[in-house]
């Protein structure tokens, strides 16, 4: 218990989760104690809301895993049926469809299951606001009531889980934070299809399996924004890859052309990073690289643009940035680095504290080497190239 991965979380995040974590089993446990015996038909929805959830998380898992596909995100689908509960069960039902997603996690061994459970306790809070505010009695089935329900299931959650997130990585980028536009669109569709599965289970439990085929279709759907991700992403260092941050910075760059606003571009790459490596072992030079990633992202702006260029070298476009904050930013980046310090396991299989990392930066700007971003890269290059020759560690501004 000592070694999980919850104890590492910053302590803001962790009483925040553990908050969370405790309010959500302490409702349950209350609705559980005082909620009546359900009736039969009652128990005949649950059963087939259940197992018709169940069978499409199934299936869709079994061709995902078929098809090689990374591990999921299956949270579209949980909404999916627990509006259906929220709809068409009794609470106490509807606590034991939120066992579902539990189960998932258990079963699917997901990574980091302090982030999972954290996530369901906030699942399991909205699902109890959604309740309330459609009737926690007897839901209301009017059009706008179960509007209201299914925008308080996803307001609340978004909120919950984002204000988790932004107390565990205060610099994650914003859509690692609030999601993006898409994932609206999902919950929206999730909380659509669950609305009508639970009319229709209302009106008779067997019309739950008709809300089998959208819902696999909802879960095909979901993994859009993770595919986007990886495609756009670098995997070890979770910034922008090299194709993408080509795409996004000529966009910026474009941009900046237009409205004459100056533009930088900074070429980092670690110093003697073969040695690590060499001396300590790859994943400590992974280590390091997600170190650095991190480090970037939270020491330059959030509009600025941070990529892995190749390596061990990162390249960031400094949107709005004149030559003498370009160069500010980029002595503060050099300092930060030689400051920091890595834990990692060597090689050898023991703890190191990496540090006296250092990294040589070249900075380029428009306001000399005009918008091309061709052109900018090159130059910053040579200036790279150039503090590398002078002894490393430095800054070199074309
Ligand atoms: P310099 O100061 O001249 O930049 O020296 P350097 O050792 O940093 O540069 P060099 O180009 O000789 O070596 C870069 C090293 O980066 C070699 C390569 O093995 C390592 N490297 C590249 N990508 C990765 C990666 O993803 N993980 C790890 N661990 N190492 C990587
Ligand atoms: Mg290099
Ligand atoms: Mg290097």
């Amino acid at each position: 218990m000592r070694n999980w991965p919850l104890w590492t979380l910053r302590r803001p995040a962790l009483l925040y989760w553990l908050a969370v974590d405790a309010c959500s089993l302490g409702l349950v446990s209350y609705v559980i104690s005082v909620s009546p015996q359900p009736h039969a038909a009652e128990i005949a929805r649950f059963a087939t809301i259940a197992s018709t959830a169940g069978a499409v998380i199934i299936s869709t898992t079994a061709l995902s895993q078929r098809l090689g596909e990374p591990q999921r995100n299956p949270w579209a689908t949980h909404l999916c049926y627990l509006t259906a509960g929220i709809v068409a069960l009794p609470v106490n039902l509807l606590v034991l469809l939120l066992f579902g997603p539990a189960l998932h996690g258990v079963l699917a061994a997901r990574p980091e299951s302090h982030r999972w459970v954290f996530t369901l306790s906030a699942t399991t809070l909205a699902t109890f606001a959604a309740r309330l505010s459609v009737g926690w009695n007897t839901p209301r089935l009017d059009l706008l009531t179960l509007v209201l329900g299914g925008t308080v299931l996803l307001i609340c959650r978004a909120a919950l889980v984002a204000l988790g997130l932004r107390l565990r990585r205060p610099h994650a980028e914003r859509e690692d934070t609030f999601g993006e536009p898409i994932d609206v669109v999902l919950g929206v569709v999730a909380t659509s299809i669950g609305g009508l599965m639970g009319c229709v289970t209302l009106a008779n439990p067997v019309h739950a399996l008709l809300a089998a085929p959208p819902m696999a279709l909802l879960e095909r759907a979901s993994q859009l924004p993770q595919w986007r991700r990886s495609a756009q992403r670098d995997a070890k260092t979770g910034l922008a890859n090299a194709v993408h941050w080509d795409t996004r910075a000529r966009y910026e760059l474009a941009k900046a052309r237009r409205h004459h606003l100056p533009m930088a571009v900074m070429l980092l790459d670690l110093d003697h990073f073969k040695r690590v490596n060499d001396q300590i072992g790859h994943l400590a030079g992974d280590a390091v690289l997600g170190a650095v990633a991190l480090l970037l992202r939270g020491t330059v702006r959030r509009g600025d643009l941070v990529g892995r260029f190749g390596g061990e070298e990162f390249v960031v476009l400094l949107p709005d940035a004149e030559p003498d904050e370009a160069e500010s930013v980029a002595q503060r980046v050099r300092r930060a680095v030689a400051a920091l310090r890595v834990p990692t396991r060597g090689a050898d299989n023991n703890q190191h504290e990496l540090t006296g990392l250092t990294v040589s930066i070249g900075v380029a700007t428009s306001s000399r080497y005009g918008y091309e971003l061709s052109d900018l890269l090159v130059t910053a290059d040579a200036a790279l190239l150039a503090a590398k020759g002078f002894g490393r560690n430095l800054v070199e501004m074309a």
